[in-house]
């Protein structure tokens, strides 16, 4: 299994006493899978995806991955998240070059190594349209383009694994449906093991072989649905598709609290993954 959780759990204590943030959950992620997590806002998605990336110290439970214990942040974790995060200071080939600057300056790198850095982020800024833009300032683009940006320096050091946290929630319909194509061109084409934050039902599906369904805080885990479509057959298109709005009926009534029958409830209920056992915090 690529990521093994066991168990993982957390509250925060503050001066206002204890939050209980996400219950005790077992999850397995295999190689080259793409899952996102969809669930109420404070449920305590990005506080699982901090954990995964080893920013966060779980209360309770163990984050493995490739059969590691994950004790920190590491270059093997790709990271995205909402906000702008580019250095406003560098260029755009700055920004995506930087990741590979650290690990080079770790390993103390040959001229070798700086060439095959060099062709590495030109290859990626390519891929996300962004060559023509390589000398401008994070200030100088449109909000999509800097998220391309962000995506190219999460793939700049070859993740095992790639951590998104609502990375296009700050985007018009439009740029968003862009992106959404642009990542799923890059997943079509790499196949990386992906965990997606998301609260929007139709780009979990789009993008996803399998959607994780959070209760409300503290989160459990509802359900975890297979998505049935075919990789190659997805597009924006497909949000129209009868068996597309089948699935999304499904999972917003899970999120509403109503599963729609009492068989359905039991078949989703089949892919629960939570350990917590009832009357547990
Ligand atoms: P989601 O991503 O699902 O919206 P979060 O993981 O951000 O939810 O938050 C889950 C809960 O944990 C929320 O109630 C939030 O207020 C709380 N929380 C998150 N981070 C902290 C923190 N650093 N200190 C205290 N409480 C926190």
């Amino acid at each position: 299994m690529k990521l093994s959780l066991r168990g993982v759990g957390k509250s925060y204590s503050g001066e206002r006493g204890e939050t209980n943030a996400l219950c005790p959950l077992d999850m397995d992620v295999r190689e080259g899978e793409f899952i996102s997590l969809v669930g109420p806002s404070g449920c305590g998605k990005s506080t699982l995806l901090h954990i995964v990336a080893g920013l966060e110290p779980a209360t309770v439970g163990t984050v493995d991955l490739d059969g590691e214990r994950v004790r920190g942040p590491g270059a093997e974790l790709g990271l995205m998240f909402q906000q702008q995060t580019l250095f406003p200071w560098l260029s755009v080939r700055e920004n995506v070059r930087f990741p590979l600057t650290l690990a080079h300056r770790r390993s103390r790198g040959g001229a070798g190594d700086a060439d095959r850095q060099a062709a590495r982020v030109e290859g990626l800024l390519r891929l996300v349209g962004l060559w023509d833009f390589r000398d401008s300032y994070p200030a100088e683009l449109s909000g999509g383009m800097q998220q391309r940006a962000a995506l190219a320096r999460a793939l700049v050091g070859q993740p095992e694994v790639l951590l998104m946290d609502e990375p296009f929630g700050a985007l018009d319909a439009q740029t968003r449906e862009e992106m959404q194509e642009l990542l799923l061109h890059l997943i079509q084409r790499h196949r990386i093991t992906t965990l997606f934050v998301t609260h929007d039902v139709d780009e979990a599906l789009l993008l996803s072989d399998r959607v994780v369904v959070f209760s409300e805080r503290p989160g459990r885990v509802l359900a975890s649905l297979d998505v049935t479509f075919a990789r190659a057959a997805r597009s924006s298109e497909l949000k129209l598709d009868e068996a597309f709005l089948h699935q999304k009926r499904e999972i917003l009534a899970l999120l509403r609290g109503r599963p729609r029958t009492a068989t359905q409830r039991d078949r989703l209920l089949l892919g629960l993954t939570n350990t917590r056992t009832e009357g547990g915090s």
